[in-house]
């Protein structure tokens, strides 16, 4: 169906299917597909090395509905990641060494499972990171998963895409603002974020509008001298993220006719100096049902890991994943753009 069809009907797009129909329709100059733009650069098949991180996406299940939410996610959504299909990550992360597990939802404390999954794999002695909203935290049968995750050393990454009350709120919701403020407070309290301490607090910065991110460094002290003179909240890190044309964001940008503009503005600022760090080179990703994707991303667009058959966490096997081209989209160019981007924050200084 052309473009313009889908964009006069303005319909918001509820399946994965149709978003990769729009991001993969024939372009001109200004739209270039991801892979010929790779090959142009030299590099033939974007391929996995050593898998160090699963990305484990929890469930869709959250107490918010952002705005630029690529995961659809909110308190209305019941895909939950069952025990099952947790034990058979269980298995993955112990077999395959993989160091790091990024666990990720919706709100990934919401899945009932969740501290029983954080625990086991503490006892595997495997680094964890859990991507808070930081809301959840405040919401009552909540509050006391902020001294549950220092217990067990998690590493917490949360979103505040801004260290000022109304744009926050304009993307999260009335009032996530002052909610995020009090569970950083609290998170601070048990020595989260502060000089010296192993307990690793770091902040997600998207933008609020059609653009890329700006520098990494001078946001992360902007954000810094504004929640410590404000709230006298610390923070080790900011990770600064590229919007994705994935889901909600995508809908915005159909419904206010701005997907091309957008999709140029990332295709045009390709940096070849980003595809070596690239996430997906290092990382799996598990959905709710255990389904396997090279990113995050991929998942949301159900864009499947290149096999004959789909990959499953039950059954998948280490010779299944290293050295396997991964597969890409325009939409990878939300990850090449600028400095680059990635769960991690910028690939490139
Ligand atoms: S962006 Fe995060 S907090 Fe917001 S709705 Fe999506 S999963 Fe929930
Ligand atoms: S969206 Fe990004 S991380 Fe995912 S496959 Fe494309 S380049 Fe890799």
């Amino acid at each position: 169906m052309p473009l313009l069809t889908l964009l006069r009907q303005g319909n918001p797009l509820a399946n994965a299917d149709h978003q990769r129909e729009i991001l993969e329709m024939p372009g001109d100059g200004a739209l270039p597909m991801f892979h010929k733009t790779l090959h142009e650069h030299g590099v033939a098949d974007l391929k996995r090395r050593k898998v160090t991180t699963l990305q484990v996406n929890v469930g869709k299940l959250c107490n918010q509905t952002c705005r630029h939410c690529h995961v659809d996610a909110g308190p209305d959504r019941r895909e939950l990641m069952t025990q099952e299909t947790f034990e058979h990550c269980l298995r993955l992360i112990r077999d395959f060494e993989v160091e790091t597990v990024d666990i990720t939802g919706g709100a990934p404390e919401m899945n009932p499972h969740f501290m029983w999954f954080v625990t086991e794999i503490r006892k595997l002695g495997r680094h964890v990171i859990d991507r808070c909203n930081l809301t959840i935290l405040t919401v009552p049968g909540f509050t006391h998963f902020p001294l549950f995750l220092a217990e067990q050393e998690v590493e917490i990454v949360a979103s505040l895409p801004c260290y000022l009350e109304q744009n926050c709120d304009s993307q999260r919701g009335s009032g996530v603002f002052e909610k995020s403020i009090r569970a950083l407070q609290r998170l601070n309290e048990l020595g989260y974020g502060v000089e010296g301490s192993s307990l690793r607090l770091s902040l997600v910065y998207n933008p609020t509008g059609l653009s890329l991110p700006p520098n990494q460094q001078k946001l992360e002290q902007s954000y810094r001298n504004q929640l410590r003179a404000r709230f006298g909240i610390e923070f080790q890190q900011l990770y600064t993220i590229t919007n994705m044309p994935i889901s909600r964001f995508l809908d915005d940008l159909l419904a206010s006719e701005r997907y091309h503009e957008y999709m140029s503005l990332l295709a045009r600022s390709f940096n070849p100096s980003t595809i070596d760090g690239l996430m997906c080179r290092s990382t799996l990703s598990v959905d709710w049902e255990g389904f396997l994707y090279d990113c995050d991303f991929n998942q949301m667009l159900n864009l499947a890991t290149h096999h004959e058959t789909r990959l499953h966490v039950s059954s998948v096997r280490l010779d299944q994943l290293e050295n396997h081209p991964i597969a890409v989209g325009r939409h990878c160019f939300g990850c090449t753009a600028g400095a680059g981007s990635s769960c991690q924050g910028a690939l490139t200084g």
